[in-house]
């Protein structure tokens, strides 16, 4: 929403008085002086307005943005609600935790860094299919890893529901049915359906990064922490 309207729909602020109040610099959004009718607002903003006396008063105090790591444990759904199975909501011990979005999902058993946040901007930033952050993932598998895998992977996997093939990934082979994989997009069952293009099957599936926001090792599963501010500005 803009300033303006903002300012106008309060109740004791007519039109008039609002664009006075922009005009005459009474009026700070998240701190700082503004005379911009058209500054856009949200529930994350802060508004205050100067009294004729000087007193500065507080129109709307502004949700705090929250952005948060869990280790995401096997067995639950990532969804905020979901009528059958646990999500990874019931891991968040905080009463705001129903303000919070997931960008971008894991499966039900893939385990490890799933980020959450209560900024809708951000999130949908973050899960856009196109997204190209990286993402990288321990994959164990039930053959042992060919040595062609890597090769396929960094041509391309053709994926035929959606007509397209998947960006260059790179594969490293950790031991002969393990390996690191990243990938540069976010498709359905990305990594499972690549290994299945080359005739193995995922057995167990966990995300150590997203760009260059690792887990954080001492999160156990089922475990949360906030962001840092340097971990938010590396997923900008
Ligand atoms: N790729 C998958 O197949 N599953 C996940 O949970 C994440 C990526």
């Amino acid at each position: 929403m803009r300033l303006d309207r903002f300012l106008s729909n309060r109740p004791h602020l007519s039109r008039k008085t609002a664009r006075q109040l922009l005009q005459d610099g009474r009026v700070r959004l998240d701190g700082r002086l503004t005379c911009d009718p058209h500054a856009a607002v949200d529930a994350f903003s802060s508004i205050e307005i100067q009294q004729p006396d000087g007193d500065w008063q507080c129109l709307q105090q502004g949700v705090p943005r929250c952005y948060l790591m869990l280790n995401k444990p096997a067995g639950c759904v990532s969804a905020t609600r979901d009528p059958q199975h646990p999500t990874v909501l019931d891991w968040i011990d905080a009463p705001w935790k129903d303000q919070l979005h997931l960008p971008g999902r894991l499966d039900f058993n893939t385990t490890g860094l799933l980020l959450l946040t209560n900024d809708g901007h951000w999130s949908r930033h973050l899960s856009l299919p196109d997204s190209e952050l990286p993402k990288t993932y321990r994959v164990t598998t039930r053959d042992p890893i060919s040595p062609e895998t890597a090769a396929v992977f960094q041509q391309g996997v053709y994926f035929a529901y959606e007509n397209l093939t998947t960006r260059p990934a790179e594969l490293q082979l950790l031991a002969s049915h393990q390996a690191l994989l990243t990938i540069h997009e976010g498709r359905y069952h990305q990594v499972k359906r690549m290994f299945a293009a080359v005739g193995n099957k995922v057995v167990s599936l966990h995300r150590q990064s997203i760009g260059a926001v690792t887990l954080d090792a001492s999160l156990q599963p089922g475990q949360w922490r906030m962001l840092t501010a340097a971990e938010i500005t590396l997923l900008d």
